[in-house]
């Protein structure tokens, strides 16, 4: 009730939410409530979490923030879901998204954009700025979001808050809804690193419903927070801090390396060449991927359906009228980049840089144990800004993507302020299934 009543004041500010899940959510706090009765405890009993609304909940509407599943509701939980019910947790909404996640903004949804409750003429990042903006605005204790190409990462340092994106594999996929099957991946987005540790504990490990699952051990993620970090080398990727760099950014991330230096690290300087390439190389592959992905929306199975007359018209308004401009780019790219004639000089070779990238981190993980680098080379820019601008916006997942082409681990914490008063975000990457070092190094900072 208490957060219902945050929600009930701060939205018409912030709109972090697609739409409130709470009649699901009494009924969960009401059942929290008995077990609390009956001494009963679980490790996130009675605790209200939001979900970014491509993550699917039996009898709620998933929309992905698109008119062409404006009416949707699912018939089955998402496995993140299953276990978040089996942990006592409560549901309590979805949140705002780009349109399928494709956007770093949130201003590609379908019903209103979502604001930055640290200066609302800005926007929050996206894809899961709904979510990042709900625990900036305590409406909820703890969101989870989805990254594929910094979705997690990117709003999360915008607004000041936790977010970890774990390893391809980590973390079921079972009832997300796909975007780039090959780098989605679901993870908390949090107050604390504490707290993305917890949320981690639940959501993580291996699941036969997802074929892509990887059967390796989850540890407990609490347990190894508070390891002493001496000794540890902490790569420093000089390709992370060249080029069009605020130096407010700049400035707080070299102070958050200096702080775990002060920690015992050692700072190595590493190099990570094939970097130049992770724009190219993330537009062609993670379009290909949602274009074959996104042909199921054929106003046929479900979803938005057009009234046109012939089958063909159907097919065709349905997915003219259903998706936004966004979307309808990225399925054109991708289309493209796969078309026959094209498959090797685009697809094929964006797959060779893909590798390439991924050797790079294997490499690099040979001389350190964990790298520091910004999350955004920019500050939260005004809403609008980048909005007619694709190319400037793609440009800005520049520090995000290769976690997601190299299926690594990567962690968003705050680790300062503009002068202006906007969050800034330290991204720290670990090797593979080791997000625990991750959340260690992170929690130094709080
Ligand atoms: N901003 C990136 C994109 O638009 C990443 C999105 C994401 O991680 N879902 O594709």
């Amino acid at each position: 009730e208490e957060y219902y009543r945050r929600i009930d004041t701060v939205e018409p500010a912030v709109q972090a939410y697609a739409h409130l899940t709470r009649e699901l959510a009494e009924a969960q706090a009401e059942a929290a409530d008995q077990r609390i009765a009956q001494g009963g405890d679980l490790p996130l009993l009675g605790v209200p979490i939001a979900l970014k609304d491509l993550i699917c909940v039996e009898g709620t509407r998933t929309t992905c923030s698109s008119r062409i599943l404006d009416n949707f509701v699912s018939p089955y939980d998402a496995t993140v879901v299953t276990r978040l019910k089996a942990a006592g947790a409560v549901l309590i909404g979805k949140t705002n998204m780009d349109e399928f996640a494709m956007g770093s903004s949130n201003e590609t949804a379908y019903h209103h954009i979502t604001r930055n409750p640290w200066d609302t003429e800005r926007v929050p990042g996206g894809s899961s700025g709904g979510s990042a903006a709900a625990v900036a605005a305590n409406e909820c204790v703890a969101a989870l979001g989805s990254d594929t190409g910094g979705s997690i990462r990117q709003p999360a340092s915008f607004c000041g808050i936790t977010g970890l994106k774990p390893t391809y594999g980590r973390v079921s996929r079972f009832g997300l809804v796909a975007f780039a099957s090959s780098f989605d991946q679901i993870g908390p987005m949090t107050k604390s690193v504490e707290d993305a540790a917890i949320l981690m504990n639940v959501i993580g490990g291996h699941d036969a419903m997802d074929s892509t699952s990887a059967n390796v051990e989850r540890p407990d993620f609490t347990a190894t927070l508070d390891r002493d970090l001496k000794g540890l080398k902490l790569g420093v990727p000089k390709e992370y801090f060249t080029g069009g760099i605020d130096p407010e950014v700049l400035h707080a991330v070299e102070a958050g390396i200096r702080h775990l230096e002060s920690l015992g690290m050692e700072r190595v300087e590493i190099s990570l060449p094939h970097t130049q390439y992770a724009v190219a190389t993330y537009y062609i592959l993670a379009c290909a991927e949602a274009s074959t992905n996104l042909s199921r929306y054929d106003g046929v199975k479900y979803g938005y359906r057009s009234e046109a007359g012939t089958l063909l018209d159907m097919y065709t308004q349905t997915r003219e009228e259903g998706f936004g401009e966004e979307v309808k780019r990225r399925i054109l790219l991708g289309t493209f980049v796969l078309s026959s004639g094209y498959y090797d000089a685009y697809y094929l070779k964006g797959q060779k840089a893909r590798t390439l990238i991924q050797q790079d981190f294997e490499a690099a993980y040979r001389t350190c144990d964990v790298m520091a680098a910004p999350v955004s080379p920019a500050l939260p820019f005004k809403l609008g800004e980048k909005l007619d601008d694709p190319l400037q916006m793609y440009l800005s997942d520049l520090y995000t993507l290769s976690a997601n082409l190299a299926g690594i681990p990567a962690l968003s914490i705050p680790c300062g302020l503009s002068q202006g008063g906007l969050p800034i975000g330290l991204q720290l990457m670990g090797p593979h299934f080791d997000e625990a070092m991750l959340l260690n190094v992170g929690h130094r900072f709080q």
